[in-house]
């Protein structure tokens, strides 16, 4: 599908109102479990502690990888006590752990943390525990970042320190479950692509080096300051629709692979049996999805590259597609591959799109957990968003279970109609 047909140029819906979506704390349930050496430090209040426990559930850890320096008003009689607590507190964690490596203050909204300068209090925390501990800072708030934009600020925030290297080489960014990231490894290295880095790593020993002849690929379509922040190093990015499905996959493989000057051979025999095995699984779940519409609201940035999957993969037809920011220059080849029809819509205005969603009254709606349950009592079929950032999803293995989170929801409320009837 070309520009003419695809969806790069059609007119966007820009809204700018009310928006319902979680923080960029929320980033820090997958970013703690992939770096293994790291720690997120919250610096926040009581409700940003409350919304980590339950957005990490029941997972209870020896030795967890995240907490909250809850910083309120009451222990404020200045700015400089705030910074002397913070820098006890930050000492007090660092000895009693010195697993870690890499220590993240991470900022949100309260006006108490918002007057303090983090930035500057890393470099500070940064020149104390060096060699040891690397201090970095980003913002979390729910005022400047939605969900998946946490994790773009943690990426963002390490990129200028990353060593440099004129070294040709090729970085994945994005955290990914390291099995699926193994799966991506192997892949490539069938290919002959080396060396491979990627951008979170698992521990700090291995943080790639970046410079002129880094190229890099990115695995998240979320990652906007990170791309840029990579560029402003000299790296250049290899533009590709996202390895979601069988095709987004051997697309975005194909993108890298060109780049390396892969033999089309190679490439075919390498992609052949992970491909077929993708078709078969997401097959399985195109009989429940075919002819289903679906509408997006905007919420983990996912949007685009899922509606190409779901449309061109599995026989959806998307109503609405929202996404919280429209970055062509990340989701472009995936838009080239959206045939046009649907609404693109960007930021949000909750109610004037519920007004939409009521009209249209898709098959399935893709929302936030605080939209899902009244929808959901309004007679809507509805799919968390938040569970395509938890759940595996990328490249061939997991397309299956991918077409499996959209089909799962419509299939139960199959049934609930049909016990009803009886
Ligand atoms: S929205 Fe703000 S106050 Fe609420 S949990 Fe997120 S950072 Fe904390």
């Amino acid at each position: 599908m070309n520009a003419q047909t695809g969806c790069r140029d059609v007119p966007v819906l820009k809204e700018r109102g009310q928006r319902e979506v979680f923080c960029g704390l929320t980033g820090i349930i997958w970013l703690h479990r992939k770096m293994q050496d790291a720690f997120f430090l919250v610096v926040g209040s009581r409700t940003c502690a409350h919304l980590l426990q339950a957005a990490a559930g029941v997972m209870i850890f020896a030795e967890p990888r995240f907490g909250t320096a809850i910083l309120e008003e009451k222990d404020l009689a200045g700015l400089a006590d705030a910074n002397l607590e913070l820098d006890r507190e930050v000492a007090r964690l660092l000895s009693r752990r010195p697993d870690i490596k890499q220590l993240f203050l991470v900022g949100s909204c309260p006006s108490e943390v918002i007057k303090l300068d983090l930035h500057r209090a890393a470099e500070r925390l940064s020149a104390i525990h060096a060699p040891h501990v690397r201090v970095y800072n980003y913002s979390g708030s729910g005022i400047e970042t939605t969900f998946t934009q946490g994790e773009d600020a943690c990426l963002a925030a390490m990129v200028p320190s990353l060593p440099a290297t004129t070294a040709r080489e090729l970085l994945l960014v994005g955290a990914l479950p390291d099995v699926v990231e193994d799966q991506a490894l192997a892949l490539l290295a069938a290919m002959g692509i080396a060396p491979v880095r990627c951008l979170p790593a698992r521990r700090s020993s291995d943080l790639p080096a970046v410079g002129p002849n880094t190229v890099f690929a990115l695995v998240q379509p979320f990652l906007g300051d990170t791309h840029a922040a990579l560029e402003r190093r000299g790296a250049r990015h290899i533009p590709a629709p996202f390895p979601f499905g069988a095709d987004g996959t051997t697309a975005w493989l194909r993108a890298v692979a060109q780049e390396f000057g892969v033999p089309q051979a190679t490439f075919d025999a390498v992609i052949a049996a992970p491909k077929a095995r993708a078709e078969k699984a997401i097959a399985a779940h195109a009989t429940t999805l075919a002819g289903k519409s679906v509408f997006f609201f905007p919420d983990s940035q996912l949007e685009i590259p899922l509606a190409r999957f779901l449309t061109r993969e599995c026989g959806m037809t998307a109503i609405e597609v929202g996404t919280p920011y429209l970055h062509t220059g990340l989701v472009g080849p995936d838009l080239d591959l959206l045939a046009q029809g649907p609404v693109i819509s960007e930021g949000q205005d909750v109610d004037l799109q519920l007004t939409r969603l009521r009209a249209a009254r898709p098959d399935l709606t893709v929302c936030g957990l605080g939209l899902a349950n009244p929808l959901e009592a309004e007679g809507l079929t509805t799919k968390w968003a938040i569970e395509l950032v938890f759940t595996p999803v990328h490249f061939y293995e997991q397309a299956g279970d991918l077409a499996g989170l959209f089909s799962r929801p419509l299939r139960r409320r199959a049934l609930l109609r049909k016990e009803a009837a009886e």
